[in-house]
Order: C-alpha cells, then structure tokens, then sequence
C-alpha cells in the first residue's frame, strides 16, 4: 500500500527530528498534500494511525492540508486550477501547461516537547 510507505517514512522523519533535538515527543504535526500528488488523504490518514503506533509521534495532534493543484499556461501565462495532468488552458484551450502547484507532500509543521 502506496500510503502506508509514507506513513511510514513520514514516521522515520519524525522521529529522527525528534533524535536530532534532543526532544521527548512530537505534540504537533501538519502535512501538506497536492490534489496531485497521488495520495489518498483518508488511506494516509488511517495508514498514519497504525505507523505512529509505539512511536514518539503517538500522542501528537495531526492534520492534513490539502492543496488544490495549479496549472500555468507557456502560451497565454493564464494560472487555473486543474485536476489532471492533462490540463487545457480554459483560456486559449493550449495543452502547453506546466503543473505549478499540487504534487507537494510535506511536512509542513513541526512540534517537538
Ligand atoms: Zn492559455
């Protein structure tokens, strides 16, 4: 499962974090999801409840942001929000789009004690 590798990797990340700060735990975590990036935000969040399990991320306070992808056209330079990586410039109708925004998935805060 595609989701529970992050979940997991997300886990080692924290934790070294944690190593790395000399800290007890981790009271605060905050990730940041594109609508492109390919996960599912439910299977990450239910793989996460199993991958914190008797780590020191067990007890801390989770969210998931989720980040509406972006397109930019190279033709008309019009910016519009799409859901598919082949995205039509609804402007002059160019398939030259470049993703800009949307395939992030990060770590966007994070709390120690
Ligand atoms: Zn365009």
């Amino acid at each position: 499962m595609h989701e529970l590798s992050i979940a997991t990797n997300i886990v080692e990340i924290v934790e070294e974090e944690i190593t790395k700060a000399n800290a007890k735990e981790a009271t605060e975590i905050v990730l940041e999801i594109g609508s492109m990036s390919g996960v599912i935000v439910e299977a990450l969040e239910f793989a996460m409840d199993e991958a914190i399990k008797n780590t020191r991320l067990q007890k801390a306070n989770r969210s998931i942001v989720e980040l509406q992808a972006e397109a930019h056209c190279t033709k008309c330079q019009n910016k519009f929000e799409v859901d598919d990586f082949f995205a039509v410039c609804p402007k002059c109708g160019s398939f030259e789009t470049d993703i800009i925004k949307g395939k992030e998935l990060k770590i966007k805060t994070l709390k120690l004690n």
